[in-house]
């Protein structure tokens, strides 16, 4: 049994709180976050893969400008959509957001539905599962490399295994699972907000222990072989 399905229930409903909390006091900093229209939703999360967020919000907001609705970015040229999204590079990338907004015109906009979501092109489950969560309040978590990360170190004591994909991680679908259990969709939009909140300005690489709110709950910083100038 792993030491999260060992966690008594206490504990992990202290954790779940205080992630919340957190998400809620300092979650929801990008507009996306916030923007329960799905086109929006999925916009954002597509142009994050391979870009950072700062620079994410910028192009986010021109895209939007210039194209607020899928069907309109249905009709763009690559050359204008290009002009507006230079900035998060990857011309070939990008200029995919315009096929996409194709496929959701055809599918009759955004659907509430995974497999209807996984059915665009280049749009995989982090994608799709965000989009259900912000937009359609539906009770999924998305999993990726930050809440595998953060998930693993403070449920179970460790660092996550290298290069596993999160959607291929059983032991990360079991500790998701343990601690998202009867939340509803709202509260798990808080504790998904408050996990990117730990990751981005302390559980990084060479997590900052001593500066996080769960350093008294989290099993890797409460263990005794974490160095002490982390602790
Ligand atoms: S206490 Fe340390 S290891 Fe645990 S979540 Fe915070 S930064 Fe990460």
């Amino acid at each position: 049994m792993s030491p999260a399905t060992c966690m008594r229930p206490e504990d992990r409903s202290r954790i779940a709180a205080s992630l919340a909390a957190l998400g809620i006091e300092r979650g929801y900093s990008y507009p996306w976050h916030r923007a329960e229209e799905p086109f929006r939703v999925l916009l954002a999360e597509y142009l994050l893969r391979r870009t950072t967020r700062k620079v994410v919000a910028r192009v986010y907001e021109r895209v939007l400008s210039r194209y607020p609705s899928a069907a309109a970015l249905a009709t763009a040229r690559d050359e204008d959509l290009w002009a507006v999204a230079r900035e998060a590079g990857l011309r070939r990338r990008t200029l995919q957001l315009i096929e996409i907004a194709r496929q959701i015109v055809q599918q009759g906009g955004v659907q509430p539905s995974r497999e209807r979501l996984l059915d665009l092109p280049f749009v995989g489950p982090y994608i799709a599962d965000a989009v259900l969560l912000y937009s359609f309040n539906e009770r999924v978590f998305p999993l990726d490399n930050n809440v595998q990360r953060v998930l693993y170190r403070v449920m179970q004591g460790t660092h996550p295994p290298k290069s596993m994909d999160p959607y291929r991680d059983k032991a990360l679908e079991q500790i998701a699972d343990v601690l998202t259990k009867n939340l509803d969709a709202v509260r798990l939009r808080h504790l998904h907000q408050g996990i990117l909140v730990v990751a981005w300005e302390v559980c990084r690489a060479a997590p900052i222990c001593r500066a996080c709110t769960l350093r008294t709950l989290c099993l890797y910083s409460t263990q005794s072989d974490v160095p002490a100038s982390l602790r």
